[in-house]
């Protein structure tokens, strides 16, 4: 079956547009004609994360900068309304969970499965690939994923963190069964536990700060929660696996400390994941207590192939996701919405941007 572009689709899109370190403002600007394989998606949710935030601050994320004017934005969801004439995985009309990274699918990381790793991908919002805060975006279908009704727009812009948690999971090897530490509960810490959780953890500690995001992780399957600033993490982990130590860590803060806290607190033999990045390019670790241990390092970048299941788990009604949520705007506040996601951090979680207005469509 092959569709048809809608005949009445919109020539332009307005997007919130980066123009310079904190300074976002609304542009109007033509968009393309899709391409064979290409869709045509109208925007309902688009979720703020962490790497928006310090691109919006600084410019930058390592060698990565950003030319202005620059639109960000790539945890997204949205409707079909048009599609070029050889695309048939979607049809006009579905909900859709966007898949944001564009791998070129011909190197060898991509025929691989590996596709997170392609030197080529153009992954929306990293630059120079511009982004979702707008109404409007033309992408290739195998990236859209059609979505229940039952899952909201909005939590389905949450198949983006959850992937990285999912990731985080899988290149840990993670069985039924397993005890696993998360430390740090942002929102790929907390979508962490949600992962974990689903793909078979038994034991689930996790440590923070901020006591709401510890309240959270519990409400999400956390068994034993740690609140770092006043307890130890490391005898707690101890203490929460009689000694021996948890299977799996994952850590998203990206912190040293915490990541020489997380090698003491492995057991023997148990690996590392490495999710978020430090604040600097070099990190010392504990190696020493790695080579004795034989503690595997497991590092994540981005995700491959997690979507499908990134919805099932979302969609599965299992997880208590609507506390993630925390701030909602409309795509003229964006700037607003950057401001609260970097300024917020003890209060706010996910912060979503709605391009066509606040809960339309199937959100509550
Ligand atoms: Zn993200
Ligand atoms: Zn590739």
């Amino acid at each position: 079956m092959h569709l048809k572009a809608v005949a009445d689709r919109p020539v332009t899109t307005r997007s919130a547009v980066l123009q310079g370190p904190l300074r976002v403002e609304m542009e109007e600007r033509k968009l393309g004609e899709p391409g064979p394989l290409d869709v045509l998606v109208k925007m309902m949710a688009v979720g703020v994360c962490g790497s928006d935030v310090h691109y919006y601050e600084h410019g930058r994320i390592g060698n990565k900068q950003v030319e202005y004017p620059f639109i960000q934005g790539h945890e997204c969801s949205g409707v079909v309304v048009g599609a070029g004439n050889q695309v048939t995985r979607v049809n006009i009309g579905d909900r859709v969970a966007i898949e944001p990274g564009a791998a070129c699918l011909r190197c060898e990381y991509c025929k691989s499965g590996q596709y997170n790793l392609c030197p080529s991908v153009q992954f929306l919002s990293s630059p120079p690939t511009n982004g979702a805060f707008t109404q409007y975006l033309i992408h290739p279908e195998h990236l859209l994923f059609p979505i229940p009704d039952r899952l909201s727009f909005e939590a389905a812009t949450l198949a983006e963190p959850l992937s990285v948690g999912i990731h985080a999971c899988q290149r840990a090897g993670l069985a039924t069964g397993a005890t696993v530490l998360v430390t740090g509960l942002g929102p790929v810490g907390l979508t962490a536990v949600i992962a974990a959780k689903a793909l078979g953890a038994k034991q689930i500690i996790v440590s923070d700060v901020e006591p709401f995001r510890l309240k959270l992780a519990e409400r999400l399957g956390a068994s034993a929660v740690v609140h770092a600033a006043e307890q130890s993490v490391g005898e707690q982990v101890l203490k929460a696996t009689q000694g021996k130590g948890a299977d799996i860590a994952i850590d998203t803060s990206g912190h040293p400390d915490v990541l020489n806290t997380a090698i003491e607190v492995v057991k023997r033999g148990g690996k590392l994941v490495s999710v978020g990045f430090p604040g600097t390019e070099t990190v010392p670790l504990n190696l020493t207590q790695m080579l004795l241990k034989e503690i595997d390092l497991c590092t994540v970048y981005r995700y491959a192939n997690t979507y499908p299941l990134a919805i099932q788990i979302l969609a599965s009604g299992e997880f208590d996701i609507a506390p993630l949520i925390t701030d909602r705007y409309f795509l003229e506040e964006t700037g607003t919405a950057m401001e609260r996601a970097r300024t917020n951090k003890s209060g706010s979680l996910k912060v979503i941007v709605y391009p066509h207005g606040h809960r339309e469509g199937t959100d509550q």
